[in-house]
């Protein structure tokens, strides 16, 4: 019945799409990838005619206007565009980010190569990363997601940071009569071990369920109130914690999980995956090889294995997936292609298996949004490229604290030009980000604020955006 219904659902897209060619674009990431600030910038792009060299529908100007339309799902939040672009350009500070799946719809108005008036509706979905990692869980009941879940629990690694969870779950006798407290106690700990995980790094944060750190509206809810409990020798009694565990468990795949797929992933056709590579780099391989870890779950989801259940259901009929490295703005223009090679490198091995199912890849380095700008300065006789910027108020480098309005000069240091430098199991080729102000202190972490003078009717400075457009939307305007 799944079937049919997605089916019939996807027949009701595809006649839609006839009468009115649509394209769905999903936007995803992991939490702080950059998901807000691109929707908003693109958006602003096409809406208000944004300097966009390489989108060649733009460049050639054949776009002759671009307008937000209501959006066609009446459940689904509407991204909050105007809000945002009201806090980048009257407050300067950069939005709220993502916390829940939002949409919203662009009519384009067009003309073809040869000069013949179309439209294209875009639409934008707006969802975090950490969702798709649930994918999986669809294929799994309670006892074997309980079982995974506490093999990694237990491993060295994540052993000390699961200690108050494994020992709660000890005391906890889940064959005892079911239990409202007792269950928020263990769904308690459970999320802040999995909230622990990402604090430690990238990839240790992306265990499933998604819903604990990226609730969305669902906080609270039963369906997210539950965790995993040893399987009992046989079958947990009825009426017991256990059973009461399981059941929420099947209720968050049957009422979160799998509408989620249905409603949204299932209907996208091309997807940007954004990732905030340079934060990795400068963590260090540890968080860099947890990236790469993380990126293969996330293209698991566009993968789906051919024989599983899921895949029946779940087949994407995503036709194109770009990988964006994002705020490249934080590197000079000399590393942006190093950037590149560097997130390439990182997807090479899902690359191999995501090309099965058929969809193209590329990948990019951009800023949607440029917080600084390039300068040469003159250093002990030397000049070295260096980006500038406005830190953000009230961070602190070399015991200078930033008021918010002072400009500072940051020598972003190179990247590797051979990215498997940085992939010596050995640490050896890693030398993350050597960057530092004139006065040498660290200036590698600091956040800049948006650029100054962001409005409805001024192109808002990006690098490497139109690239992105191009590859995800320049056939559709052919
Ligand atoms: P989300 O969680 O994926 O929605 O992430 P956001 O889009 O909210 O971005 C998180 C933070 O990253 C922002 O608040 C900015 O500080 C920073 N950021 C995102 N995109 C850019 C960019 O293009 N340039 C710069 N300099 N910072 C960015």
């Amino acid at each position: 019945i799944e079937g049919a219904r997605i089916a019939v659902m996807s027949l009701a897209d595809r006649m839609e799409g006839l009468a009115h060619p649509t394209l769905r674009l999903g936007v995803t990431g992991l939490s702080r990838a950059g998901k807000t600030i691109f929707t908003t910038a693109l958006i602003h792009a096409l809406t208000r005619g944004g300097r966009l060299p390489v989108f060649e529908a733009a460049q050639s100007g054949r776009i002759a206007r671009a307008v937000l339309e209501p959006q066609p799902d009446d459940a689904v939040p509407r991204f909050a565009y105007e809000d945002h672009l009201a806090t980048l350009a009257q407050e300067r500070a950069w939005p709220s980010s993502t916390t829940r799946v939002s949409e919203l719809r662009i009519l384009v108005r067009y003309a073809s190569p040869r000069g013949a008036m179309r439209s294209l509706t875009l639409d934008l979905v707006d969802y975090p990363g950490e969702w798709l990692l649930d994918l999986p869980l669809l294929d799994m009941d309670f006892a074997a997601f309980s079982r995974q879940s506490l093999d990694l629990a237990r491993a060295p690694a994540r052993a000390a940071l699961a200690g108050p969870y494994l020992a709660a779950l000890t005391a906890a006798d889940p064959t005892r009569p079911a239990d409202e407290s007792k269950a928020r106690e263990l769904a308690g700990l459970f999320t802040a071990y999995l909230a622990a995980c990402r604090a430690e790094t990238v990839a240790m944060s992306l265990l499933p369920p998604g819903r604990f750190l990226m609730p969305g509206e669902l906080e609270g809810s039963p369906a997210l109130t539950f965790a995993p409990l040893d399987p009992p020798e046989r079958a947990f009694p009825s009426g017991s914690l256990g059973v009461m565990m399981e059941r929420r468990f099947e209720a968050y795949k049957s009422a979160v999980v799998r509408p989620f797929f249905r409603n949204h992933f299932a209907r996208l056709d091309r997807q940007i995956v954004l990732v905030d590579a340079l934060a990795a780099l400068n963590a260090g391989p540890a968080a860099l090889a947890d990236l790469e870890r993380a990126l293969d779950g996330i293209l698991a989801a566009f993968r789906t294995g051919r024989n599983s259940l899921v895949s029946a259901l779940f087949r994407p009929r995503i036709e194109k997936v770009l990988f964006a490295a994002t705020k490249a703005d934080h590197l000079h223009r000399t590393s942006h292609d190093r950037l590149e090679a560097i997130l390439a490198r990182l997807v090479d091995r899902a690359r191999g298996r995501a090309s099965e199912g058929g969809a193209a890849l590329d990948v990019v380095a951009l800023a949607a949004i440029r917080a600084t700008r390039e300068a040469r300065v003159t250093r002990g006789g030397h000049e070295l490229s260096a980006i500038v910027g406005t830190p953000e108020a009230g961070q602190e480098a070399g015991g200078h604290v930033f008021d918010g309005i002072e400009e500072v000069a940051v020598f972003p240091g190179e990247l590797p030009a051979d990215p498997d430098a940085l992939f010596d199991p050995s640490g050896a080729g890693f030398r993350g980000l050597a960057s530092a102000s004139a006065e040498d202190a660290d200036f590698r972490f600091l956040r800049f604020r948006p650029p100054a003078g962001i409005g409805a009717d001024k192109p808002i400075p990006h690098i490497r955006l139109d690239r992105a457009l191009q590859f995800l939307l320049g056939d559709r305007f052919g």
